[in-house]
């Protein structure tokens, strides 16, 4: 970018493309903590910037969390927290991500390098920003708004705040994570070090929305042991666990698969099939708003092992099942502020707000259920894990607009319920 096109962008458009040009892929293949270095370096760079900004309890757990507090206190008891995952996914090429800036979108489809078309009609929100200034990756990576423009957005908020002491706001503490895309962002997150009784992340998707619901989450693996024979000679002998694999998928209801659930109906979505003859995993998730519809998709499975069993009794197959994460709907309903201040934030920032369902899980999935009740916020980016995403700067600075508003509702309300100063 020329060095006078810079200095036209908001100091949050900046801060969001000099992040997103880092690489912080995530790996799941990885067994360290975090999956990669690179988030690590991220991190570090993030702790001195807060620190130069003055924050308080600037803390970097080696294995992969960034903690800090804004000084000063701030109105009443409730600890509010800002979470953001730093990681971007490695299901589209992360490494050397190099963002476009299009100034006075004509809000027809943008065409980047590699084939990468962005037409509008295939994202939500894009033709509200005509006029605008949409930001995406070059087409050959993703952008990673998910989750760097949450990263700005927060960072962005906390400047203000230590610029004007005067801003109304709760007590604030701050987390980056890392590994969010790999479902390991709260292993060893430290719930008394973040020390904010609820929570707020900043990953959704388009304005106005307040994700307050996320799947039930389980993984499951059918393991599979065949007989192995010389096929020249396998009559009534061989027992192919490639076979039972396939089978085990065909049977699955087909109107049960992701390709074919939207809104706030599950899935049941065979990921993976690996093995040869003698022995095969076949890789599962199930996804379900109720707790109701998740045990129903469980005993779905094990009936379908029974049934396999039967059909091929010689063949060993074993079903493994596990959480992965919950629906925090419940958890939420136990303190209503953390949902009822957000909603009042987005209105006053001239937004119309809307309770949502995110149909993935967050960080704040996992965190509700080891006590910090979480709520998403959106970031304005849209399209994730794909060459195709994208933000406007005008959203990025709407779900910063968001972000301090819902602060300055907790400010005033709990100075108000505290009695007067
Ligand atoms: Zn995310």
């Amino acid at each position: 970018m020329p060095e006078h096109e810079k200095t036209e962008l908001s100091e949050l458009a900046l801060r969001f493309i000099r992040y997103a040009g880092i690489d912080t892929a995530s790996d799941g293949s990885s067994d360290t903590s975090p999956s990669t270095a690179v988030q690590m370096d991220f991190l570090m760079m993030l702790r001195d910037e807060l620190i130069g900004m003055g924050m308080e309890g600037v803390e970097l757990d080696p294995a992969g969390t960034l903690y800090a507090g804004l000084p000063g206190g701030g109105s009443g008891e409730t600890v509010v927290g800002l979470l953001a995952h730093v990681d971007t996914s490695p299901e589209a090429p992360g490494r050397g991500v190099s963002p476009r800036v299009h100034r006075n979108w004509d809000g027809g489809p943008i065409v980047l390098e590699g084939g990468t078309v962005i037409d509008p009609s295939d994202t939500e929100r894009m033709s509200d920003y005509v006029g605008g200034t949409i930001i995406t990756s070059d087409g050959t990576t993703l952008l990673g708004a998910d989750d760097k423009a949450g990263v700005a957005v927060i960072m962005e908020a906390c400047r203000i705040l230590m610029e004007d002491p005067g801003i109304p706001r709760p007590p604030v503490r701050v987390a980056f994570t890392t590994d969010e895309e790999i479902g390991r962002g709260m292993d060893g997150f430290d719930t008394s070090k973040f020390g904010a009784e609820l929570a707020y992340t900043v990953d959704g998707g388009p304005v106005g929305k307040v994700d307050t619901q996320t799947f039930n989450a389980c993984s499951a693996v059918f393991a599979i042991k065949g007989r192995e024979v010389h096929p020249g000679s396998a009559k009534g002998q061989m027992v192919n666990a490639v076979r039972i694999a396939s089978d085990l998928v065909s049977t699955l209801m087909h109107e049960e698969m992701p390709e074919n659930s939207q809104g706030t109906e599950g899935y049941t979505y065979p990921m993976s099939i690996s093995g040869t003859t003698g022995e095969a995993a076949l890789r599962l998730i199930l996804r379900d708003f109720t707790e109701e519809g998740m045990k129903r998709r469980l005993e779905y499975l094990d009936a379908l092992r029974e049934f396999m069993v039967l059909r091929y009794p010689v063949a060993g197959i074993d079903l493994k099942t596990s959480r992965q994460y919950s629906n925090p709907a419940e958890v939420l309903k136990k303190d209503p502020r953390a949902v009822e201040y957000a909603m009042r934030g987005t209105m006053e920032a001239g937004i119309r707000p809307q309770e949502t369902a995110i149909r993935g899980g967050t960080d704040g999935s996992r965190l509700s259920f080891m006590g910090v009740p979480t709520v998403n916020l959106p970031t304005g980016g849209e399209l994730f894990h794909s060459r195709r995403e994208w933000v406007a700067e005008e959203g990025l600075e709407q779900s910063l607009a968001t972000l301090m508003a819902t602060l300055r509702t907790w400010g005033v309300e709990q100075r108000r319920s505290s009695g007067p100063i």
